[in-house]
């Protein structure tokens, strides 16, 4: 069975070696201030954090401040944890087979240190006081000691300011804005058991409260109908594959496919396969061109499913997706038609107008 790893003592930071380092899918993971965003919230998950407050100005362009209440960086560590290939999450070439956190290639905090100001304050929960760090352009320029809560708050500030190139393709601040929003939707609407706050210039944009309630997550993130309305899966029966989660009632829909949503092992992915699986599911209950609402979370086997494969990590590789993809379909499909509202109709009436193809979804 699945469970995510929280690291409940602080691990140490090791250089990844070279094999190791060499059969990671590298990329620059650093694109735009959504990515920032996203790197800096998963270290929060995985250091076990149950309360995250992320804050923006300009869209994340004059600074991104992630603040946490996870196990903390050890002090010796606080220099490691911004160099490249530096990670606390792998050990061996064989941990890229059973990946149980959401970070673990080491290079998100270098990334992110070479193209901005970086200011890291953390204290482990083994340490008395915190750790200061200043980095510029990814020159280390201070370290020191400093009372801090335990916990880790980095800030970012002047993204890309070393790389005016990278700087002329982050789109609009409404833009910028809105992905920084979607994110943090993401995150939480994967982990309800944590409490998300996000500030975008100075105005708070987005909060849940962390009791572990999906309807809520579902009414901040979208809305209260929808919230109220969105049918849940059966509770899967413990198999080796888990699916569960949330789908829209066939007439609450919208006009494209971006809000079918789908987490595995806890982490946002894009999968063409999943999504056909579900519109397959859908199948002549909505009319073309109209697309559900689903937040939809899997759960396998770590060896089962490859999340090594993607710069971004948006992507995996499962092992058996055939089999994946119809146990999904089932699912889906069965909730749907389990739900359908009773015909309000009498039989007869409920007979006409239906053609024959769409007679054989109401047996
Ligand atoms: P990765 O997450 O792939 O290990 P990162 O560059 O994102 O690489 O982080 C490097 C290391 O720094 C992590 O492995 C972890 O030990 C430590 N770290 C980073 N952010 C945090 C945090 N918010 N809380 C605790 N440890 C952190
Ligand atoms: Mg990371």
């Amino acid at each position: 069975m699945y469970n995510r790893l929280i690291m409940s003592d602080v691990a140490r930071i090791k250089i990844l070696p070279e094999a190791v380092a060499s059969a990671i899918a590298a990329g620059e993971v650093i694109e735009r201030p959504a990515s920032v965003v996203k790197e800096l919230v998963e270290n929060a998950l995985d250091a076990g954090a149950t309360r995250i407050a992320i804050e923006i100005d300009q869209a994340g362009t004059a600074r991104i401040a992630v603040q946490d209440n996870g196990h903390g960086i050890h002090s010796d560590d606080v220099v490691l944890a911004v160099e490249r290939y530096a990670t606390s999450k792998l050990q061996s070439p064989a941990d890229l087979f059973n990946i149980r956190t959401l970070g673990f290639r080491g290079e998100a905090l270098s990334s992110i240190a070479a193209v901005s100001r970086l200011e890291l304050i953390t204290r482990s929960h083994d340490e008395a006081r915190g750790t200061h760090l200043k980095v510029e352009g990814g020159e280390i320029l201070d370290k020191g000691s400093i009372g801090s809560p335990p916990g880790t708050h980095v800030t970012i500030r002047d993204l890309f300011f070393n790389v005016p190139a990278r700087r002329k393709f982050i789109k609009s601040e409404r833009t910028e804005r809105r992905r920084i929003n979607q994110v943090v939707h993401r995150f939480a609407l994967a982990n309800p058991q944590v409490a998300f706050s996000l500030s975008q210039e100075g105005r708070q944009s987005f909060e849940s409260s962390g009791s572990g309630d999906m309807r809520e997550i579902l009414a901040r993130v979208f809305d209260l109908e929808l919230a109220r309305e969105m049918i849940e899966l059966p509770v899967s029966d413990g198999g080796e594959y888990q699916i569960h989660g949330f789908v829209s009632p066939p007439h609450l829909n919208r006009s494209n496919r971006q809000e079918i949503t789908f987490f595995v092992n806890g982490r946002w992915i894009q999968d063409a396969g999943l999504k056909a699986a579900v519109l397959q599911a859908y199948h002549t209950l909505l009319m073309v061109g109209r697309y559900p609402i689903t937040v939809l979370s899997l759960k396998l086997p770590p060896d089962q499913v490859d999340v090594n494969v993607h710069p971004a990590k948006a992507e995996v590789r499962f092992q058996a997706p055939q089999k994946i993809f119809s146990l999904l379909q089932r699912a889906v499909r069965a909730t749907l038609l389990g739900q359908a509202a009773p015909p309000r109709v009498n039989f007869q009436d409920r007979w006409q107008g239906l053609t024959s193809e769409d007679s054989h979804d109401w047996q």
